[in-house]
């Protein structure tokens, strides 16, 4: 077992270029080596076990190697694991849009796969565009997006970005969007109230002022996650829903890390009744097993594709692996679960769970926000309470915290200063009361004990 590890710890450091690492700092590190899952626990190579505190990056629905999951991708991969949708079909991936389609938000019926939720997002955008140029509004081709908003990596999906972090240094080439601001209760001095006030008034000046030409605004429903799992406040998304509407302006919903019941809800657009134009799915899709996601949009979206082959508005966007029969097999298996389970209606009293062994985080000196959503928690981690001073960023503070955690046996992953926790859906009361109690002490031990001794 200990030479696997050094033969593999030392091909991962020569061939593996990690994502979002410095790889400098992470080459001295001891590299973690997942090899197997079982339920919301992950075993390294060296057998040692870990809770997976953030859903393997917020896609993990039923846990690990699930029977049933397993079994939908075993009975598909009989039959074939792959074929396109580029002009035929699959007996999967029509099944699975049928079902999409009914639990989505009302007015979404039609169904674009593709394989990440940055393509996803791709598409999204595209779609609005052409939407607009099939209609003959030509003029229509810009976008907003939201501060500190993340839609995925690809040039597109970062032009509609706006953590600095990520995004500026790509500048140049991406295509410029307006940006309003995402309304944050805690870093906002009138609090929730202000905070969709001010993000409200500056989307409808700017729709006032620009909305012939503006194609889209694009928004992550309820909450923004790489931005710091920041809550809208009540309200906000009805608001801005019903502002597009009446500027004509299409209202895309990312909720590729919300969707699948992880704010309490199927999908977030749910919790304030709002039916976008153009929604995008991924991560929990598949339960996280397989990458598939997909681009929804409304009959209207549609049909102004919809016409002779002649009049060249034919959508001509697609991948590869669109519709891969493995990928919606284990989707329509990971839904199946999901009702048979109830397990939407369970993510609400889990939270619940959550939210009462996390009240005493109130009490912690340096905790200044603890910010939830269903199974979506952000605990912001700040140098003064009463100031709301954040930690200087060179510090990492949510990176010692999380070293912390995986010590005592979890594993997240930190955004700047706030710490990430988003288990599995399918995390029992005793699993989410081992994990935080890992939480709490983690953020204790870095944030606390030297102080209180
Ligand atoms: C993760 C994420 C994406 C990107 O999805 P990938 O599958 O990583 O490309 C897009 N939007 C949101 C809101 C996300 O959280």
């Amino acid at each position: 077992m200990t030479t696997d590890y050094k033969r593999l710890a030392s091909l991962n450091k020569e061939y593996v270029w990690h994502p979002f690492t410095q790889m400098k700092e992470y080459n001295l590190s001891d590299p973690l080596i997942i090899e197997r899952g079982e339920g919301v626990t992950l075993f390294d190579v060296q057998g040692r076990a870990y809770y997976d505190g953030f859903s393997s990056v917020w896609l993990n629905v039923h846990g690990h190697n699930v029977p049933e999951l397993n079994q939908a991708i075993i009975d598909q991969l009989g039959k074939v694991a792959h074929s396109t949708l580029l002009g035929m079909a699959n007996v999967p991936a029509i099944e699975l849009a049928a079902k999409l389609a009914q639990i989505t938000p009302e007015r979404l019926s039609k169904v674009f796969y593709s394989d990440s939720g940055a393509t996803g997002v791709e598409i999204a955008i595209k779609m609005a565009f052409q939407y607009w140029h099939n209609r003959g509004l030509k003029s229509k081709t810009s976008f907003i997006t939201m501060n500190q908003a993340y839609h995925g990596d690809t040039i597109g999906a970062v032009s509609v970005g706006a953590i600095p972090l990520y995004h500026e240094v790509f500048r140049p080439m991406l295509f410029p969007s307006h940006v309003i601001p995402y309304p944050n209760a805690y870093r906002h001095e009138g609090g929730a109230e202000g905070a969709n006030e001010t993000t409200l008034r500056a989307l409808r000046d700017l729709l006032e002022a620009s909305a012939e030409e503006i194609a889209a605004l694009i928004v992550e429903p309820i909450v923004q996650g790489a931005g710091g799992i920041i809550i809208m406040p009540q309200g906000c998304l009805r608001e801005m829903a019903a502002l597009c509407r009446q500027y004509n302006v299409l209202l895309i919903a990312d909720e590729v890390a919300t969707g699948f019941g992880r704010t309490g809800t199927m999908f977030a657009c749910d919790l304030e009744d709002v039916s976008p134009d153009l929604m995008v799915i991924g991560k929990g899709l598949t339960g996280g097993y397989l990458p598939v996601a997909a681009t929804l949009a409304t009959d209207e979206v549609y049909n102004a594709f919809y016409a002779d082959y002649e009049e060249q508005k034919t959508f001509f966007h697609g991948h590869s692996f669109t519709g891969n029969p493995l990928g919606c097999a284990v989707a329509l298996a990971s839904l199946k679960l999901m009702e048979e389970r109830n397990m939407v209606e369970h993510v609400v009293s889990k939270a619940d769970f959550v939210a009462r062994k996390l009240a005493i985080l109130r009490h912690f000196s340096h905790v200044g926000d603890v910010r939830q959503q269903g199974l979506m928690i952000g605990i912001e981690l700040v140098r003064d309470k009463a100031t709301r001073e954040p930690y200087d960023w060179a510090e990492r503070i949510g990176v010692q915290v999380c070293q912390v955690a995986r010590e005592l046996g979890m594993l997240t992953r930190p955004l700047g200063n706030v710490i990430v926790f988003i288990p599995p859906l399918s995390s029992t009361e005793a699993e989410l009361d081992k994990m935080t109690d890992i939480l709490v002490e983690s953020i204790f031990t870095v944030t606390e004990s030297s102080e209180n001794l």
